[in-house]
Parts: C-alpha cells; structure tokens; sequence
C-alpha cells in the first residue's frame, strides 16, 4: 500500500501532524499500536490546554483530536511496527507492508520505573503507572504516589476522589511540580506528603500490602502498608525501534531541527520522543504542527 504520509503514534503530536497533513490532501495514514490519544488516555484533567477554560479529561480530548483528522480523511490503524526500511521508504508492521514519502515519527513516551524486585509481577496488583485507569479501585484505602513532578501531583489529586489517604514519596523535600499543583495539592485534606524517601523494597506475594521507604538522609528504614503504588518518575521516549534509523541522543531522544527534520530528510519526527526542554500536549500539539508544514513543504520541492 503507497501513502504520502504515514504517521507513527497517535498522540497529540501525531494526530495534530494527521490533521494538518490531511487537510492538505496529503494521503495521511496513522499507524497506532495501542489506542489513539498517547498519554493523553492516561490524564485525568488538562487545565492549561488552550480553548477548554473548564478542563477537559485526557481522553475526551484525543477523542476530539482523532475525530477532527479523521474529518479530513485520515486513516487510523492498530497495527505494530516492526521495521523501517529507509532505502526503499518501506515501513513493515505486524500486518501490512506501506511505502511512504514522508514519514512522522511521533511515538511519545511511556512511563518509567522504578526497578525495584517484583514490580513486575505486582503491576495490575497493586502496582499502577496509570491513576486514571486504576484510581477507582482503591476506593477508602491507603495508597501512595511516587514522584514530584507535574505527573506525580495532578494524578495524587485526582486519587482522592477514590482513596481514603493518598502519601507522596518524593525523593527530596520540594517538588519538581508547578507551584499551582503543588498548593492545591497540599491544601487536600487526603494528601500526606513524605520528603526525601525513597521506596526500597515491595511487599506482597499476590497483591501489594506495603512497602519499605529510606529516608536519603538518615538511611533509616520504615514499612508503609498500602494497596496501592502509583508511580509516576518520568517517561522514556519509545525510540528503540529508531535507533540506527534516525539519530537519537543518550537517551534515546530523536535529534530533530527546528523544523522537526530528522537526520534523515524525509523523515520528520514531533512530541514527547523528541529531544527538546518542554513536554506539554501543546508543545507535542505545535510539533505536529511544525513536522506537517515541513512535510508538506518537503514533498512540494520533491515534486519540482
Ligand atoms: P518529571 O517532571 O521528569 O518528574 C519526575 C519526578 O520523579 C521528579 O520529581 C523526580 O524527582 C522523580 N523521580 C525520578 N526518578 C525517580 C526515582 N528513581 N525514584 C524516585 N523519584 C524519582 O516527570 P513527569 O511529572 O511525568 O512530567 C514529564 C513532563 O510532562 C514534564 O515536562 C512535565 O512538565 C510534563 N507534564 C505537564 C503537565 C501539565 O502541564 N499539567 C502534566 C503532566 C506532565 P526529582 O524532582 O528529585 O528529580
């Protein structure tokens, strides 16, 4: 199948580059493995996305997005990449084959871990990366929030709408998380803040029951009994199928230019999994943006 555009990751970058790109009567395909909205699905509330002065909740905005591309005759398929193959502009999935003449790359990130032993086997028992999804069924119980960071602190507000009492580890005594955040989150009653620890070790076999936190300054070790851990300590870019295709940094991020060109001129790359100081829907939404302009702009000087 030949497209002129194919977009990997429908996330706000990637349906904001399908918008665009369709608009301009661009064949545009969106190749999504998961579901369509990125990390947007995993928001609760969004309070400073433009144009919404209510909030609105993470899904319903990716839902609004893909509907708004898919107006202009985008195409959305769950489909997993397996291969790019850049000499031939071929991109392999687990079911189809597509040649392309601009490829996006808007893969974004997911969330990152702590490492600790049976975090693995915990997720989905106790263990959550994801409060939206997982919130309710902590209702009246104790959990804990890891983090300090925006994530961290709008997902430990949105929990008390479930839990009777929500801890926040932070590995510090401050949080990363902008002031507005961090009062209101400090002014609910459910929220127990816990400085400068970390969590060292998880309890329970079936379910969580508790876990073990050091405090960074004495060493001194305490057992904190809850059914719930939520962590939130940052992302990683979701790039490793990338590597050797585009040039990445250190940490996987995609080094694009200012208008979001790769190392490889055809191919473009917007949001969270590229290298840049702010991670925002609406910075991954004026990625996409950008990476459709230069795309558009791109194919127009192909055609002279
Ligand atoms: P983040 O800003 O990178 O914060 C990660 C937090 O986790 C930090 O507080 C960090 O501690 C802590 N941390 C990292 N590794 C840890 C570990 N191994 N153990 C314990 N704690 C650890 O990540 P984020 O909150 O997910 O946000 C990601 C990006 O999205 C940011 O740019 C953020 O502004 C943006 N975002 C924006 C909004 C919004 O505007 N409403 C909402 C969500 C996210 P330290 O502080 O000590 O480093």
């Amino acid at each position: 199948m030949e497209k002129d555009v194919i977009i990997i990751g429908g996330g706000p970058a990637g349906l904001t580059a399908a918008i665009y790109c369709s608009r301009a009567m661009l064949s545009t395909l969106v190749l999504e493995e998961q579901s369509v909205g990125g990390q947007m699905v995993f928001t609760t509330d969004v309070e400073n996305y433009p144009g919404f002065p209510e909030g609105i909740m993470g899904p319903e905005l990716g839902s609004l997005m893909e509907k708004q591309a898919k107006r202009f005759g985008t195409e959305i398929s769950y489909e997993s990449i397996k291969n790019i193959d850049t000499t031939n502009k071929k991109v392999v999935t687990d079911r189809n084959e597509y040649i392309c003449k601009v490829l996006i790359l808007a893969t974004g990130a997911s969330p990152m871990k702590l490492g600790l032993e049976k975090e693995n086997e915990l997720t989905g028992k106790g263990i959550s990366y994801c409060a939206t999804c997982d919130g309710a069924f902590f209702r009246g119980q104790d959990v804990a929030v890891v983090g300090g960071g925006n994530t961290a602190i709008e997902e430990a507000i949105f929990l008390t709408n479930f839990a009777k009492t929500v801890y926040i580890i932070h590995r510090r005594d401050k949080f990363r998380a902008e002031k507005y955040l961090q009062e209101k989150a400090l002014r609910n009653e459910k929220i127990k803040p816990i400085w400068n620890k970390i969590v060292t070790k998880l309890h329970g076999d079936e379910f969580l029951t508790g876990i073990t936190i050091r405090d960074v300054l004495t060493t001194e070790e305490q057992v904190l009994d809850i059914s719930g851990l939520f962590i939130f300590v940052g992302y990683k870019p979701r790039t490793d199928l990338l590597k050797g295709i585009v040039e990445v940094d250190e940490n996987g991020y995609i080094l694009a230019n200012e208008f979001r060109q790769t190392s490889v001129n055809w191919i473009f790359a917007a949001g969270d999994c590229v290298k840049k100081p702010y991670k925002q829907i609406a910075t991954a939404v004026g990625d996409g943006c950008t990476a459709a302009i230069s795309s558009i702009a791109y194919l127009e000087m192909a055609q002279k």
